[in-house]
């Protein structure tokens, strides 16, 4: 399912113009990444997908769902959001009905539900917790279950705002075989992160934010050679890309191999 967002702008009660025309298609079953310095305007543009915000001026479609027409509840059936803060979205006495909860909701039958919770739970590696209070598991735990029961929702688009802060690298790494596995599912997968590597290793598009506008739009190939506008964004390219730049390698690498084949030539 496709998003739209078409000269959005938002202005926060406060006066805070946070998004200022912004022009955005993602194709169906895309991973796009954004990234940009804090206060960029990043995660006021995802929470306009679910409804969460809504446009001051400008429209966003969801496939044919013109977003202002729709209610956050039906929203809900093509986008999920997995907030910064896990503690936003958890309030269920046990991991497992934390992941009941959005199915069942959406309206799904018992079997459904029940095969949509035991894939998530599986899925991100929490068989183990499913019956334990999520208060009483840590914080990098508590996003992984806050991950886990949008998974469950099985939505065509997911958005992660910030998912690998606080994680140890094993969790990066699932995380990233998450995204994967969920792009060939079919799904659209939109993430807000700092952590470039993970952007680099696991998404095939990079928007980056610059006060409320988009500033870059591309492969990651293409927006890891724009040094000096990422500089001014504050985004930092991966090592091995600013190494293969510097050598002059002729293309942007971002993992070990392909820069060894790209020395080699
Ligand atoms: P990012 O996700 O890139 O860090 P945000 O979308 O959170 O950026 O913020 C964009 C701008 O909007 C910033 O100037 C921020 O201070 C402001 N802002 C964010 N949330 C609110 C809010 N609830 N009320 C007023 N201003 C806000």
């Amino acid at each position: 399912m496709d998003i739209k967002v078409a000269n959005l702008h938002f202005t926060y009660p406060t006066g805070v113009e946070a998004l200022r025309g912004i022009e955005l298609k993602v194709p169906a079953q895309s991973r796009v990444a954004i990234v940009g310095a804090n206060g960029s305007g990043k995660t006021t543009l995802v929470k306009h997908f679910n409804g969460l915000l809504r446009p001051t001026t400008g429209t966003i479609h969801i496939g044919d769902w013109k977003t202002s027409d729709y209610r956050l509840s039906q929203l809900a059936r093509r986008v999920g959001y997995v907030f910064q803060n896990p503690d936003e979205q958890l309030f269920k006495p046990s991991v497992r009905q934390e992941l009941t909860f959005g199915p069942t909701n959406l309206g799904f039958s018992s079997e459904q539900i029940q095969a949509r919770v035991d894939q998530a739970l599986e899925l991100l590696e929490l068989k183990h917790l499913a019956e334990e209070h999520p208060a009483d598991c840590s914080f990098p735990w508590r996003k992984r279950i806050a991950f886990a029961s949008v998974v469950s929702m099985d939505t065509p688009i997911i958005v992660l705002d910030e998912p690998t802060t606080g994680q140890d690298a094993r969790s990066v790494r699932l995380f990233g075989h998450v995204v994967d596995t969920l792009h060939q599912a079919g799904k659209t997968v939109i993430a807000i992160s700092h952590d470039i590597e993970f952007v680099a290793d696991h998404f095939d598009r990079v928007v980056v934010m610059y006060q409320g506008q988009v500033l870059l739009d591309g492969t990651p190939a293409e927006v890891f050679q724009q040094e000096d506008l990422l500089e001014r964004s504050l985004v930092h390219p991966p090592q091995l890309a600013r190494l293969a730049h510097r050598l002059q390698l002729g293309q942007v690498v971002t993992n070990p191999e392909d820069f060894i084949e790209a020395l080699a030539n």
